[in-house]
């Protein structure tokens, strides 16, 4: 089935309203089980009709958002059914709603209003408890005519509109023609610490070959979302060779992040951790914290961002600092080994590093960083990565290698 959005708002075009339905609407439908084909743009005026001429002729479903309110410019009822060639007709169900929608608010109902109770002819109307102006659904049959045979949904533009009506009224009808349609289905494989050429190298060929699969690759925060969708069976096919070549790099099926991941898990195991940062600047914590029932997993967050923070906060011996350097194997070791100790967790991560731009040196560049991780029942792990940017970047880079380093710890995966 073919779907096409067909925005309007010239406030959209001009960047003053950032277009949030049509993302909104995006998710919800491959929440369905289907892409949207085409999505378009277009400012007020006669873009209108064209963008809406050409979605009918290619798509089975067309989904207009804005362009319902009162005023002249608000031109998709118009527009479409002049396209249809559907008489506008005063619908009184809309007239009473109008009337007591204004009486309920005290003022009065002008002829403007009365423009939204105008509706092309066999439109059916999807009431918007939310605000004056209803939505409509013109079925396949009504263009027919015309040569179309496209199902049209126009929407509200306020997004407060807008969701429910598309919950309560599209959805169950884009349910059931689906349906028929055979079933879809689409997954997400969330990988991290491999990089996207990697992954190209190691996955496309073989997903190529398998006849009927549709993939892609979408870039994120520190990982990379591999996107498989196709039949259930030939889906499964997919995602299994995914799994076999990337193993324990898939953070999450289910489009966690990985602190969400590392959070849940620590919950299944009933164990905590703790963090000890330097360059990070309590990045990690603030991860870690922004995953609801992050409370009971953990409790300690040092930011130990000077040398003396370190000495006594998480107890890093002075001589170790002055022999090696804050930025050093041994001393990310003693930060997290420390912070284990005074903390009580059961794992420990600490952070030292340069973030930049300045303080770079020679053998110790800018973007270097060592990532420690102790654990009441395992080795102390110490990763030396190297990292160079911006700040932001250099952060978001070190704790996602850092929140990587436990998972896989929690995972079995060293
Ligand atoms: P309309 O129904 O076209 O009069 O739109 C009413 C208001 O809804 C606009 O002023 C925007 O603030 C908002 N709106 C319209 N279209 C969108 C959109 N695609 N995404 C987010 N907000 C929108
Ligand atoms: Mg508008």
């Amino acid at each position: 089935m073919r779907i096409e959005l067909v925005n309007t708002g010239t406030e959209l075009v001009l960047g003053d309203t950032i277009n949030t339905n049509a993302a909104w609407l995006g998710q919800r439908l491959a929440g369905l089980g289907v892409t949207v084909a085409r999505q378009t743009i277009v400012p007020d005026g006669i873009a209108v009709r064209e963008a809406m001429e050409e979605a009918l002729k290619r798509a089975d479903v067309v989904l207009v958002t804005g362009g319902l309110g009162p005023t002249n410019d608000d031109l998709s009822r118009d527009t479409v059914a002049d396209l249809l060639a559907l008489p506008m007709t005063q619908d009184e169900s809309i007239v009473a709603g109008l009337h007591a929608y204004f009486e309920k608010r005290g003022k009065a109902l002008s002829p403007s209003n009365l423009r939204q109770a105008m509706v092309p002819q066999g439109a059916e109307v999807m009431d918007n408890p939310f605000g004056t102006a209803p939505g409509l659904y013109l079925s396949a049959e009504l263009g027919a005519v015309m040569g179309f045979h496209c199902h049209v949904f126009l929407l509200p533009g306020p997004p407060r509109e807008l969701k429910p009506m598309m919950e309560t009224h599209v959805e169950p009808r884009l349910r059931e023609w689906l349906s028929l349609s055979g079933s879809w289905t689409m997954r997400y494989l969330k990988i991290t610490g491999v990089g996207e050429s990697d992954i190209v190298e190691k996955i496309e060929k073989d997903l190529e070959a398998i006849q009927a699969l549709d993939f892609g690759y979408c870039i994120g925060k520190g990982d990379v979302d591999v996107r498989i969708a196709g039949a259930p069976e030939i889906v499964e096919q997919g995602c299994a060779l995914v799994r076999a070549r990337l193993g324990y790099a898939i953070v999450s099926e289910d489009r966690k992040i990985i602190e969400e991941v590392v959070v849940s898990k620590l919950l299944e195991l009933g164990q905590t951790v703790a963090t000890a940062e330097s360059c990070t600047g309590g990045f990690i914590a603030h991860r870690i914290t922004n995953v609801s029932g992050a409370s009971a997993v953990f409790g300690h967050g040092f930011v130990t961002y000077a040398n003396e923070a370190k000495v006594a906060h998480v107890g890093v011996p002075e001589d170790l600092l002055a022999e090696y350097g804050a930025v050093s194997e041994p001393v990310a070791r003693a930060m997290s080994e420390g912070c284990l100790r005074v903390s009580g967790a059961d794992h420990a991560l600490a952070v030292t590093g340069i973030a930049g731009p300045t303080g770079g040196s020679e053998d110790k560049p800018v973007g270097t960083v060592f990532i420690a991780l102790a654990s009441k029942d395992g080795e102390t792990v110490v990763q030396k990565r190297y990292s160079p940017g911006t700040r932001d970047r250099f952060k978001l880079l070190t704790s996602q290698a850092a929140l990587d380093l436990l998972r896989r710890r929690l995972v079995g995966a060293e």
